[in-house]
C-alpha cells in the first residue's frame, strides 16, 4: 500500500489513475482508526478500482480552545489497518502543505450548519467542508464514503456536492457501535473508566426515543424529554443539544416521523460526544423484546 504525502503527488496520480478509467473510491478521515472508520473502506471497497484513504487532523475544523492538539494520531498503526481493509493508498499531506498562511479562499455551506453542533462549533462546518472541497480536488474521487455517525456532515457535505455540481456520490454507512451502544469515536479515548461508563448515556437516550416511537408517540417535546431525563440521570453527562430534526434538512420538526433524525451533543468531563439515530431505522441498541 502506498503512502503519499504531498497533495500535488496525490493528484498526479488520481489523474493518471482516472486516464486509466480506474474508478476512485475515497474515505476521508482525521486517523486513529477504530471499527467505525473501517466500515467505511469496506462500503467503499467494492464500489471502486483504488480505494484512498485520507488521514489529516484538519486544523481549519478545530476551534479555539478544542482538542486539535491532543487528538490522538497513529500513522503507523493507521497505515496498517488500512492495508488489511483493502485500501491501496493512503493520502496524509502535512497542515502546511494543505493550508497556504494566506489562503483566503473557503467553502461555506449557509443553512445546514448553523443549528446543532454548528450553534456550539462555529466555524467548525466551514473547515470541513472546505478540507473535504479541498480533498476532493487532490483525491478526485468518483465515489466517497462519509459515516452517519457525523449526521450534520453528511447532510452538509451532501449539499456542498449537489450545489457546487461536485462530480462525486456521496454514500453514507451506519454507525458503528460499542457492545453497550456507545458509538465509537477517537475521541473515545479521552474517557476515564467512569465517564466511559457514563457516556453510555447517549445512546441509551437514542433508544428510549427508538422504543417510545414505535410505541407510537410523535410529540417531540416528549421525545426530547424522554433523551433529557436519560442524560440527565448521568452526574457527569453536560447536554449541548438534543434535537428531532428531518435528516435532511435538519429544519426542527414538531411530530416526528420516520425520516427524523433525532440527534444529540453531550460532553462528559471534558469530551464531548455526539451521537444520532433516525427514527424510522433500526435501533441503535435493538429492538425491545
Ligand atoms: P473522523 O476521523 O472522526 O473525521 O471520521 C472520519 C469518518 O468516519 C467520518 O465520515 C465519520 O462519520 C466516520 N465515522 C467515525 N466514527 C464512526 C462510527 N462509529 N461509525 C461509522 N462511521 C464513523
Amino acid at each position: 500500500m502506498k503512502q503519499v504525502r504531498s497533495p500535488a503527488g496525490m493528484q498526479a496520480l488520481a489523474r493518471e489513475m482516472r486516464r486509466g478509467s480506474r474508478r476512485i473510491g475515497f474515505v476521508p478521515t482525521m486517523g486513529a482508526l477504530h471499527e467505525g472508520h473501517l466500515s467505511l473502506l469496506d462500503r467503499a471497497r467494492p464500489l471502486c478500482d483504488v480505494l484512498v484513504v485520507s488521514i489529516f487532523v484538519n486544523p481549519l475544523q478545530f476551534g479555539a480552545g478544542e482538542d486539535l492538539d491532543r487528538y490522538p494520531r497513529d500513522i503507523e498503526g493507521d497505515a496498517s489497518r488500512c492495508a488489511s481493509r483493502g485500501a491501496d493508498m493512503i493520502f496524509c499531506p502535512q497542515p502546511v502543505d494543505m493550508y497556504p498562511p494566506d489562503q483566503s479562499a473557503f467553502v461555506v455551506e449557509e443553512v445546514l450548519s448553523t443549528g446543532l453542533c454548528g450553534a456550539s462549533r462555529p466555524g467548525h462546518f466551514r473547515g470541513v467542508a472546505t478540507v473535504v472541497a479541498k480533498l476532493f480536488n487532490i483525491v478526485l474521487p468518483d465515489v466517497a464514503v462519509f459515516g452517519q455517525k457525523d449526521a450534520q456532515q453528511v447532510a452538509v457535505i451532501k449539499r456542498m456536492v449537489r450545489d457546487l455540481d461536485m462530480p462525486v456520490r456521496i454514500e453514507v454507512a451506519p454507525i458503528v457501535r460499542e457492545a453497550d451502544g456507545l458509538a465509537m469515536s477517537s475521541r473515545n479515548t479521552y474517557l476515564t473508566g467512569d465517564q466511559r461508563r457514563q457516556a453510555g448515556c447517549l445512546s441509551r437516550a437514542l433508544q428510549a426515543a427508538h422504543d417510545a416511537f414505535s410505541q407510537g408517540e410523535r410529540r417531540a417535546t416528549v421525545l426530547r424529554a424522554m433523551m433529557r431525563a436519560v442524560v440527565d440521570a448521568c452526574p457527569r453527562a453536560t447536554i449541548d443539544y438534543i434535537a428531532l430534526v428531518h435528516a435532511d434538512t435538519l429544519a426542527p420538526v414538531q411530530a416526528a416521523g420516520d425520516t427524523t433524525l433525532a440527534a444529540l451533543a453531550v460532553t462528559i468531563g471534558e469530551t464531548r460526544l455526539i451521537d444520532n439515530t433516525v427514527l424510522g431505522d433500526p435501533p441503535p441498541l435493538g429492538r425491545k423484546g
